[in-house]
């Protein structure tokens, strides 16, 4: 059994379940969600979420609101600025441009306002079933700890190196494990290296084991 295989088998016990934990009943709501989600959490972004797309529930709606109004509904999280200026100008975008609904191109995607490879790689898989894996904070050091990537590797030499050694079939699933892995299990500060199921094959130098 190969690393990846080994590493496949033990996820799939522990989160056959996993999927975006981004709140959202459409793609656009899918999109905007994730291009929020950038350098925050999900359970932030969920808290802010519901209202916006209560107060604007299409892009229409959302290119033709003031920025301040914008502002004021995601205030809570990160960068809000920024944040809202790219979804008004993703929406007037996605208005002019793909008449109103959310591309299936990786091209168009990351055209967008805020939409980079990551965002992409998440709306192609999710909303459309396009095989890709997005690579998070979370799949960059849970790959790098689990020897499926090199420290120095960077977002896109990780990406390359799992659709490498991940069949294209689990690529969408195993992101989702990745990121549940990452944040409840071998979490940045105090990954749960007690008992952890993979602690055989793991590569990281400062597992939290107590002597
Ligand atoms: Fe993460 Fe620790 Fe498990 Fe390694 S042993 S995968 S660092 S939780």
């Amino acid at each position: 059994m190969t690393r990846a295989e080994k590493i496949l088998e033990v996820l799939e016990t522990m989160y056959p379940n996993a999927n975006v934990e981004l709140a959202h009943s459409n793609n656009f709501e899918l999109l905007i969600a994730v291009v929020l989600s950038a350098q925050t959490t999900d359970k932030s972004v969920n808290k802010v979420t519901p209202a916006l797309f209560k107060k604007f529930p299409t892009p229409k709606v959302l290119g033709a609101a003031e920025l301040l109004e914008i502002e004021g509904a995601i205030k809570k999280i990160g960068l809000y600025h920024n944040k809202a200026k790219n979804i008004k100008q993703l929406a007037i975008q996605l208005c002019d441009d793909h008449n109103s609904i959310v591309p299936n191109k990786r091209k168009a995607l990351e055209a967008l306002p805020g939409v980079g490879r990551k965002t992409a790689n998440v709306v192609l898989s999710n909303a459309f079933g396009i095989p890709a894996l997005a690579v998070d904070t979370h799949v960059a050091r849970v790959s790098k700890r689990l020897g499926l990537a090199n420290s120095e590797d960077n977002v896109l030499q990780i990406e390359k190196k799992l659709m490498r050694k991940i069949p294209k079939s689990y690529w969408t699933k195993v992101h989702h494990q990745f990121i549940f892995f990452g944040r409840y299990h071998c979490l940045a500060r105090q990954p749960k290296c007690v008992g952890c199921q993979l602690l055989a094959i793991c590569k990281y130098e400062n597992k939290t084991i107590v002597q």
